[in-house]
């Protein structure tokens, strides 16, 4: 990729961007055409949901700066929030002057569940489960015999009994987990189809009855890290030194570690990028999200996702991990004009290398909005890019939405109505 062609990406207009894009050889000339063709037709989006009426679409744009495992990446990210992409892109460009982002990406094994109830004779049916288990992986593999052709399959199988709780009037449930290697899938429909391969023979070998099969999307064995580090020359910003603002940004980690209420907003940060990727990918972005937030409770309270600490050379080191059962397969991703639009974009990535970008960008978005809030606060970047939303919503069209947000920017109170009355001073 060569990157001069991108300097100053933020200031061009979209056609500029697309030709910007070709230049530094991340998309084809190809692609060019094809952007004016990435909407969903009526007949595709027909047949992916029911009732379907009509499209809602959302801006779908890029993330620059990227040095994930020593490759240059730009980003597709799918969003609404104006910011979003400015603060990734930011965030990793100071990232990069520092070796950039290195990730580590655990096995990809997705997990199903069967839920009995009523077993009567818990340790029986335990023993009777372990000593059975090649054949109930047998069965759940026969369910799906493609994804074991391909390599994949379920390996492993687990138990977990929740204790009937009188308290809160739940009854005693038997689990059984079995560990299942999907590939290149995020495999919700391969592991359902092989949850439901096995309930009945489960139901005999336990004398339970099967409440539910379907998988888990707590993804605990599909975990993507990444990890950056910062020196203290790199994170200065206006009086503050480098070292406060590192010292400040630890302690707004530690923050968002022992109270929930903050824990929650610097998780949606960086749920902001690892989102708007997973969308712009095709991915099941409830799934991911559910996963994170679970995975963020772990220790039985709700805490950061990230963390960020001083290097003995005092280097700003940060951290990320969470679940990220993504595909580079399956459901919509390889229907959906515009996923396949970002899979061209990132050079047809691996779901694993996907995990590796992801959890990147995740990583880069809470390093930006922390470094903004411990220091000018985060509304001064925010609403720059908030006010032509405004200026938009106010009624400005063309030139004039660039002369309202301007002016709203230098305005006493940044709102809807001051932008509707410097759009009638315009006009008049
Ligand atoms: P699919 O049902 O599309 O299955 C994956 C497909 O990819 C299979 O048909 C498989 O083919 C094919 N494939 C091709 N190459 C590979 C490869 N290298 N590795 C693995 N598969 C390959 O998708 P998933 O099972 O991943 O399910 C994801 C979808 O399920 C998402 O749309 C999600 O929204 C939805 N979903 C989510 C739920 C949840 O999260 N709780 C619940 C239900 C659905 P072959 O069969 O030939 O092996």
């Amino acid at each position: 990729m060569d990157k001069t062609y991108l300097n100053k990406f933020y200031k061009m207009n979209h056609i500029e961007r697309l030709n910007a894009l070709v230049a530094s050889g991340s998309l084809t000339s190809d692609d060019l055409l094809l952007t004016k063709g990435l909407l969903l037709t009526d007949e595709l989006a027909d047949n992916m949901i029911e009732n379907h009426l009509v499209n809602y679409e959302l801006p779908l744009g890029v993330a620059l700066n990227f040095l994930i495992d020593e490759k240059d990446y730009i980003i597709p990210m799918a969003i609404e929030e104006p910011s979003v992409i400015a603060a990734a892109s930011a965030g990793a460009k100071i990232i990069a002057q520092s070796g950039g982002f290195k990730t580590i990406i655990s096995e990809r094994i997705m997990i199903g569940q069967v839920a009995l109830k009523d077993v009567p004779d818990i340790p029986f049916a335990k023993s009777n489960l372990i000593q059975h288990k090649n054949d109930i992986l047998k069965k759940a593999n026969d369910a799906h015999p493609s994804i074991v052709k391909r390599g994949g399959g379920a390996t492993d199988m687990f138990i977990r009994v929740i204790e009937a709780d009188a308290d809160a009037g739940t009854p005693e449930f038997l689990m059984v987990h079995l560990h299942v290697s999907t590939l290149e899938a995020m495999g919700a429909n391969i592991i359902n189809t092989m949850m439901e391969g096995i309930t009945v023979y489960l139901e005999e070998l336990t004398k339970g009855s099967a409440l539910m099969s379907i998988l888990s999307n707590y993804a605990t064995e599909c975990l993507a890290s990444a990890t950056c580090r910062i020196p203290v020359d790199l994170l200065k910003k206006n009086d503050y030194s480098g070292e406060e603002v590192r010292d400040r940004l630890i302690e707004a980690g530690q923050l968002a570690y022992v109270d929930p209420y903050r824990a929650v907003t610097h998780n949606k940060g960086i749920m902001n990028g690892i989102d708007a990727v997973v969308l712009a990918s095709g991915n099941d972005w409830r799934a991911i999200s559910a996963g994170a937030h679970a995975y963020a409770s772990r220790s039985g309270q709700y805490r950061a996702l990230s963390t960020w600490k001083k290097a003995e050379n005092g280097d700003l080191i940060g951290q990320l991990t969470v679940p990220l059962p993504v595909g580079s397969v399956g459901g919509s991703i390889s229907i959906h004009p515009a996923a396949q639009f970002s899979k061209r974009l990132l050079g047809y990535p691996s779901a694993k290398e996907l995990e590796s970008i992801i959890v990147s960008v995740g990583l880069a978005q809470n390093f930006s909005a922390l470094k903004a809030l411990v220091t000018e606060g985060i509304q001064k970047g925010h609403m720059g890019l908030q006010a032509r939303s405004l200026a938009i919503s106010a009624g400005a069209m063309g030139v004039d939405i660039e002369k309202v947000a301007k002016l709203l920017k230098s305005a006493e109170n940044m709102n809807l109505s001051t932008a509707k009355a410097l759009l009638k001073e315009i006009k008049t």
